[in-house]
């Protein structure tokens, strides 16, 4: 497999090296409270790895284990699998849950349990991919910008491969997510401000001492690592794609992450077509829905949920995910914050799977979707991602047992 670094605006093309994060031709761009212009994807290219290759045509086929991670999707990323440290992120259950199922009428629904990750969130695969390139590179620092997964799962990650990271977290962070990235060992410099001023600020500090930079959108591993969520999906499907999936966003880089996985799968020529991806966002909190719209970003609105991992103002990977709706005719959700903690309460108390509110926000949105009469169908196979776990933010959980 060949890798290389492609702009998502002009197409100019960059080695996958150290140091480089975006366009240098479209980066100059950048305006103030705006996304991230010059965002480089990584294109691949060549025969799929052996592991992969076995796969086609087989399927649904009955006796490919779910369980089993055959396929490798280590064998579909930039750094060679040697360089990743000892630290077993992925390969989270898809669960079949049989109460919400009947409840709802979904023969096909499955979670996507990514809270089952080692640090509890998602954010894992894109820190275990960052981590493994920094050992390729020698490098040994990482500076990240948080609301409180990314940092605390980069601190987990750096843990085991015995990197230094320094985490810019806005003062509003849940409690947890900040023990936990100083339980880590993370260097955790407190922002008065958003994420967005947490952003700018740490970027300001590899700019001026150097380092990797593991923000969100900035660096594009972090986009290529998330994307291995629907590469374990399509393995769990048995070879197959689902039908939908719900993802909770906020500045996009998570679904940017889930289209490129189904992407690569048709590139590589396992698969025929990217399945529908719905983009589900707090209305709080609702950037890219509003200019999935109308067509662009606006002047941003400052953002109010009770789902801290997708609250955002700015979406930094904006472009990205934007131009993936658009392409693969994705569709935007939103849902209110009471609609999250009862839905958040109905995921638990129906399925035994705890997720905080922001993952709770992708259920909210099929059961939006479900009372508009746009849902799944019956038999469809809707898969529900759920990113982060509920005991990350117990204050926003209380919310749903005080009820
Ligand atoms: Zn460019």
């Amino acid at each position: 497999m060949k890798y290389k670094y492609v702009c998502i605006e002009c197409g100019r093309s960059y080695a996958v090296e150290s140091g480089r994060y975006l366009c240098d031709d479209c980066a100059p761009k950048q305006s103030a409270d705006q996304p991230l212009r010059g965002q480089l994807e990584v294109q691949i290219s060549g025969d799929a790895p052996a592991d992969w290759e076995a796969l086609k045509g087989l399927a649904g086929h009955p006796r490919l284990d779910l369980s089993v991670p055959e396929a490798d999707v280590r064998g579909l990323l930039p750094v060679p699998k040697g360089f990743f440290p000892p630290i077993p992120v992925g390969n989270t259950p898809l669960w079949e849950p049989r109460r919400l199922r009947e409840e709802l009428g979904l023969e096909g629904l499955f979670l996507k349990d990514d809270t089952a990750n080692p640090t509890g969130s998602l954010k894992d695969r894109a820190s275990y991919l960052v981590a493994a390139f920094a050992a390729q590179h020698g490098l040994k620092d990482i500076i990240v910008a948080s609301t409180g997964n990314a940092g605390s799962s980069m601190a987990g990650v750096a843990a085991a491969a015995g990197l230094n990271v320094r985490l810019y977290l806005p003062a509003s962070a849940p409690v947890a997510k900040i023990v936990q990235a100083m339980q880590y060992g993370a260097n955790v410099i407190k922002v008065e401000g958003t994420y967005d001023d947490a952003f700018d600020q740490s970027l300001a500090y590899v700019n001026e001492h150097g380092g990797l930079s593991r923000n969100t959108a900035h660096n594009p591993l972090t986009v290529e690592g998330k994307k291995t969520v629907s590469l374990e999906i399509f393995r769990q499907l048995r070879a197959s794609m689902p039908d939908v999936v719900y993802v909770p966003t906020g500045d996009g880089v998570i679904i940017s992450g889930v289209f490129k996985g189904f992407e690569d799968l048709v590139t590589l020529g396992l698969a025929d077509k990217v399945p529908e991806v719905v983009c589900v966002q707090a209305d709080g909190s609702a950037a890219l829905t509003r200019a999935l719209a109308s067509g662009g970003f606006g002047v941003p609105e400052a953002a109010h949920t009770i789902a801290d991992s997708i609250s955002v103002d700015v979406p930094r990977g904006g472009l990205f995910a934007l131009g993936r709706l658009q392409k693969h005719s994705g569709r935007c959700v939103t849902v209110s914050d009471d609609a999250i903690v009862s839905a958040q309460r109905r995921l638990s108390s129906s399925s035994g799977l705890f997720a905080e509110p922001a993952a709770a926000a992708a259920f909210a949105g099929l059961l939006a979707d479900k009372d508009a009469g746009r849902g799944p169908g019956k038999k469809d196979r809707a898969v529900v991602l759920l990113t982060g776990n509920g005991l990350k933010d117990i204050a926003t959980a209380m919310k749903g047992v005080e009820e």
